[in-house]
């Protein structure tokens, strides 16, 4: 069974093995796009099956998952926003090359006497065309036009608000007059300013005002076309994936649920951390975001599901199996830890709330990558026990976890990086005392201190 950090690398090369050829010239249908959107669901939450396996444990909703990581979710690509945004780019492309061979043929064919601007849906339509109208109101609401020579249409492009309903502004001239049809015709003779007096005459308020205040920029450039929406002005696939993306989840049908602000801050630093393998990271997402398979969890779908925990006859909720399940008990009570996993928790109603608290509570081996290590080599624990039968010594989580920085520094040594932050929770490890010499670790413990003595021998505690 790969992990899910292993699924999360083959649905991203899957993406890219999509051809692009079609995704960037055909609109898929909705009910498509769903049927891809499953076979990638059911593989994310179960993996590859011998057995049939057409309903999968989903505890998160799909859109929940590919939202961005800043935004609490896992950034996996929404495959309608790549669909989307691969015609848009494409709309863009045209947009602003009227010069093209592409845009030649289209004008040809499809809107002979004005701009693509301005072209209206007319059967029959080749798919691509079909595509690019439905996309283009994006660019017609995004998009405008530096203005520096004027040389584009008056009536059908882009280079004042309400441009799109100028008509409707229109003031009728006597049957001699002769109307303007480039911008530059609005503007004083041998000069690039607005000519006042013929906007006045030829426009109604508020347009007329508008065109005054529009800018112009004294360069001797071409009118450059501009997407406001990303730095260097110009729609790339990236930025128009972003665009689409917030006009699906603007629908309250697609929109993604809500991540408290601190969890997402919390995210957003784990995500950034070097110092821990991809799969811990994908865990900790699991667990923070409650998609952890708990036995409470994961109970609430089938009857087959035990809710129980697999070592005592307490229901197996996060809190139960990460900190208050004795064998959780004695995993942190052994070294490096010396903690009393219960007190940790004690009054915290949220895991994210408990860890931060743990992370600020000036522990020597408290950090992030320790704190998410360990808890993770607990769930593998708790899968080998329920799964295939296997009991773990609590003293050996802390070797397990050990062991999963190793994989880091082999890691790091192949692609050849360098994480100095490895060497330091090396080094700050030698200061770690060892077990027997706890008192000595008061020096660096912040707040309130408790001594105790205790033992943990397995053979009385039955289950593990
Ligand atoms: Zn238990």
């Amino acid at each position: 069974m790969l992990s899910h950090a292993a699924r999360l690398e083959l649905i991203r090369s899957v993406f890219s093995a999509i051809p692009v050829y079609y995704m960037s010239n055909i609109l898929f249908s909705k009910k498509f796009i769903a049927k891809l959107t499953a076979v990638i669901r059911n593989f994310w939450w179960t993996g590859i099956r011998e057995t049939d396996s057409r309903k999968s444990l989903c505890l998160r909703a799909w859109k929940d998952i590919s939202n961005s990581k800043t935004e609490g979710g896992l950034g996996i690509r929404n495959l309608r926003a790549i669909n989307e945004s691969l015609i848009l780019a494409a709309a863009w492309r045209l947009a602003i090359n009227p010069t093209s061979h592409l845009y030649s043929v289209l004008r040809a064919k499809y809107f002979p006497n004005t701009t693509i601007w301005k072209a209206t849906p007319a059967p029959p339509k080749s798919a691509f065309w079909a595509a690019i109208l439905k996309m283009f109101p994006k660019i017609k609401y995004h998009a405008f036009y530096q203005l520096t020579q004027g040389n584009i249409s008056l009536w059908s492009m882009p280079w004042c608000t309400n441009w799109n309903t100028i008509h409707d502004y229109l003031i009728p001239q006597h049957s001699a007059f002769a109307y303007p049809s480039l911008v530059k015709d609005l503007w004083m003779t041998d000069a690039r300013s607005w000519n006042h007096q013929l906007i006045r005459q030829l426009f109604r308020e508020p347009l007329a005002s508008q065109i005054i205040n529009t800018n112009i920029i004294q360069d001797d450039n071409e009118d450059l076309l501009c997407w406001p929406l990303a730095p260097n002005g110009s729609c790339s696939p990236k930025h128009a994936y972003k665009i689409c993306l917030q006009d699906i989840h603007a629908h309250p049908r697609t929109a993604p649920t809500q991540v408290a602000t601190d969890l997402k801050n919390f995210l957003k630093v784990m995500w950034k951390n070097n110092s821990m393998l991809p799969k811990i990271k994908t865990f900790a997402w699991h667990l923070l975001s409650k998609a952890l398979p708990t036995g409470m969890r994961a109970g609430k779908f089938s009857s087959h599901i035990s809710q129980i925990c697999s070592r005592c006859a307490h229901h197996e909720d996060d809190f139960h199996l990460f900190f208050l399940c004795h064998f959780a008990r004695a995993a942190w009570f052994a070294h490096p830890w010396f903690i009393r996993s219960d007190t940790l928790v004690h009054n915290h109603d949220s895991l994210l709330s408990a860890i931060t608290s743990f992370l600020n509570s000036g522990h020597p081996f408290a950090s992030m990558q320790n704190i998410f290590n360990f808890l993770w080599c607990i769930w593998k624990a708790r899968n080998e026990l329920l799964f295939e039968h296997r009991k773990v010594h609590p003293n050996k989580i802390h070797i397990m976890a050990a062991n999963t920085d190793c994989a880091l520094q082999a890691e790091a040594l192949v692609s050849g990086q360098v994480y100095s932050s490895f060497s330091d929770s090396l080094n700050n490890e030698q200061h770690i005392p060892l077990q027997g010499t706890t008192i000595k670790s008061d020096l660096i413990i912040k707040g309130t201190k408790i001594y105790s003595d205790a033992a943990f021998r397995s053979s009385k505690i039955p289950g593990i």
